[in-house]
């Protein structure tokens, strides 16, 4: 019986991945799509003519199937966190396939991300189906070519085996620059899908920010490693597989650690570890006696904005203020998502007038933002707004054509002005905000005077709709 309703369910599943019309990749803006699908198509086809023009003698295939072995350990071994918790952690994969790449033909290199990823996919983690599929073609691309690199360099430097002396050296190097072509080409074919699909994406922020280029360097120093061992006897790859468990295992580490202080739907701090910080800043700011302001973002009438367009609209919203936040911010100030809708401001070195200045600022950016809203998204508009939403007499966002405009309201209080601890602060920053919202919305206001039984607790996450309600009316 339980047998024959988990074969169903199989069945089922299969006959849905067959469905071709309902594949995720045909909800993909045109370019992306096509880019997306064309990377995969040329991988296949430049594989069958490597194929085609490569003889398949048994010690490579001894060395492929072994090499293989050891990334599937190592794949198999990824915890499922890894993926869940942070993000697309460093999979280390490129280790297996560089000692592919530079000790058999290009077309190995080729063919073994694709048994890596579809590992992947079955045992550690589903994704979207068409994302593996390109990183297997991308990885095949990119190490395809770094294989004719090193074949390309003169047998005096590099070769088919490192030899003694002054040659390990250079066939060494041979291989590093067989590796710098590989993880080049890869990160090209990536930043271009991303930045096909968002165009105001920062290839510094992709690929190139401290984390990633640390856990690339290690991979790539793996990568070489295992190549020379290889190299020198096949069969010591295995002693590779701990230590390559181990580099991402650390790697993961520290990435869970950065993921820990942060809110993952805007990627600000989240409100535990900006009311951290905001206490060690502020009490460095009395010690030293400098000025210091704290500054609370509420968006104006945000319930409305989920109700006429959904949430998904309202969480692309969420992120498009954090975006301002977080460019407008000097390196020193501190933004967090305080709840729901709200953002904490901590700036450090900063005067009650500079501070408007800056509150006016965010504001006048905040309201000139205009949030896309796609097709897909707008299918989870909900139809039915509250009776709160009907009872509200401002003036409200109305959404412009295909576009959302948000507001802020925000409320300023100055360290020593109002108080010298961070509830105080905040509670003052908070009757501040209840003014501007007073007012009419869309507003800046600066809190003058301590603030007397209106005392909120620090850090509220997602407060619920009637403790909002409770506090600004
Ligand atoms: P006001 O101008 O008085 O602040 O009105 P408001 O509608 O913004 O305030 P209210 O407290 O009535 O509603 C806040 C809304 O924020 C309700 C809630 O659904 C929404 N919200 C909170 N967190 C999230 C989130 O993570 N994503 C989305 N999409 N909406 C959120
Ligand atoms: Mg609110
Ligand atoms: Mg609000």
């Amino acid at each position: 019986m339980r047998a024959s309703s988990v074969t169903a369910q199989r069945a089922g599943r299969l006959s849905a991945r067959l469905a071709v019309r309902d594949w995720a990749w045909w909800q993909l803006p045109g370019a992306v799509r096509a880019y997306v699908g064309a990377v995969p198509l040329l991988a296949l086809v430049l594989t069958g003519l490597a194929a085609a023009a490569t003889s398949w003698p048994a010690s490579d295939l001894g060395r492929f199937l072994l090499l293989l072995s050891c990334g599937t350990v190592s794949v198999v071994a990824t915890p499922r966190v890894a993926y869940l918790q942070a993000g697309l952690v460093q999979d280390f994969l490129t280790a297996w396939v560089l000692p592919v790449a530079v000790l058999l033909p290009p077309v190995y290199a080729m063919i073994i991300p694709a048994p890596l990823l579809i590992l992947t996919q079955w045992r550690v983690h589903r994704g979207a189906v068409y994302r593996r599929v390109f990183t297997a073609a991308a990885i095949g691309l990119a190490y395809g070519a770094a294989s004719l690199v090193f074949r390309a360099i003169p047998a005096s430097f590099a070769g088919a085996a490192p030899g003694t002396g002054v040659h390990a050296l250079t066939w060494t190097a041979a291989v590093a620059a067989a590796e710098v072509t590989g993880w080049l080409l890869h990160n090209i074919l990536i930043v271009t899908a991303v930045k096909l699909s968002d165009p105001t994406a920062s290839v510094t922020e992709v690929a190139l920010n401290s984390e990633a280029l640390v856990g690339d360097f290690t991979q790539m120093d793996l990568g070489i490693l295992i190549t020379v061992v290889v190299a020198v006897r096949p069969v010591l790859a295995v002693l590779a597989v701990p230590t390559v468990l181990l580099a991402r295992r650390f790697m993961m580490h520290a990435q869970l650690l950065a993921k820990a202080r942060m809110d993952t739907k805007t990627g600000l701090l989240n409100a535990s570890t900006w009311e951290a910080e905001a206490e060690r800043e502020i009490a460095r700011a009395v010690r030293t006696r400098s000025p210091l302001c704290v500054a609370l973002l509420d968006l104006d009438h945000f319930k409305m904005v989920n109700d006429t367009h959904g949430h998904l609209i309202g969480d692309k919203a969420l992120r498009a203020v954090s975006g301002v936040l977080r460019e407008q911010m000097r390196s020193y100030d501190l933004a967090g998502r305080f709840g729901g809708e709200e953002f904490a401001i901590l700036l450090p070195q900063t005067r009650e007038d500079q501070a408007l200045a800056i509150a006016e600022r965010l504001r006048t950016v905040i309201a000139a933002l205009s949030v896309p809203v796609s097709d897909q998204d707008e299918s989870d508009r909900d139809e039915t707004p509250d009776d709160e939403d009907e009872a509200a007499g401002d003036e409200r966002p109305v959404p412009a054509g295909r576009h959302v405009q948000v507001t802020v309201s925000i409320g300023v209080a100055a360290l020593d002005q109002v108080g010298s601890e961070l509830t105080t602060l905040l509670a003052a920053a908070d009757a501040a905000l209840y003014q501007a919202k007073q007012a009419g919305r869309n507003k800046t206001r600066l809190a003058t005077e301590r603030p007397l039984a209106r005392i909120i607790p620090v850090a509220r996450q997602a407060p619920s709709a009637a403790s909002l309600t409770a506090i600004h009316n």
